[in-house]
């Protein structure tokens, strides 16, 4: 559904690393971890988990799942709730960031400007709640999507000028369009 590339030129050096980011942290790096690095990596701009399960081969569902929420924790992965209710997870490349995700295309762009703090404060003060955290997505339309829409909705507004011309051709082609 998303054909948004990656534009590393060199995924080797991505996994090394993201293995030094792993290893600093005290995280040892086995050979299936390995691979699931490589199967995130390989993955377009978000994926789910059974993308990075079925490029990974030869390594447990298991493995992924945990090697997934390792990299989930350091911030090196971040989650996307789409609209249709599936989670996917992108290379994070910033720290809190929230996402816009067009329900159109599946494009997600990253914003970092966040407003939930404020009230967050007034949330624990009226609940007496240790908020710990929040997560927030914004859908709508990208550009491109909304621009697309905006021609085909232009296009069907010149098709009823013209129907309106004849009303012979009119009434002809309101035929054909009922046979259908
Ligand atoms: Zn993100
Ligand atoms: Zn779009
Ligand atoms: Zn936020």
């Amino acid at each position: 559904m998303v054909s948004s590339k990656r534009t590393a030129p060199d995924a080797m050096s991505d996994i090394d690393l993201i293995v030094e980011r792993l290893e600093m942290r005290g995280h040892r790096v086995t050979e299936s971890r390995r691979r699931v690095l490589a199967g995130v990596l390989a993955q377009p701009a978000h994926f789910t988990i059974d993308d990075v399960v079925h490029a990974a081969r030869q390594v447990g569902r298991a493995t992924v799942f945990r090697t997934v929420k390792l990299l989930l924790d350091l911030n090196i992965l971040c989650r996307i709730l789409l609209d249709d209710g599936t989670l996917h997870y992108r290379l994070s490349t910033r720290g809190h960031h929230h996402h816009l995700v067009c329900r159109d295309c599946g494009r997600v762009e990253d914003f970092t400007r966040c407003d939930v703090p404020a009230l967050v404060r007034q949330l624990a003060r009226a609940t007496d709640y240790e908020i710990e955290g929040h997560w927030l997505e914004v859908y709508g339309r990208c550009r491109a999507c909304a621009r697309r829409d905006g021609r085909a909705r232009s296009g069907r507004a010149k098709n009823a000028a013209r129907r309106s011309i004849g009303a012979t051709a009119g009434a002809q082609r309101r035929r054909r369009t009922q046979a259908r």
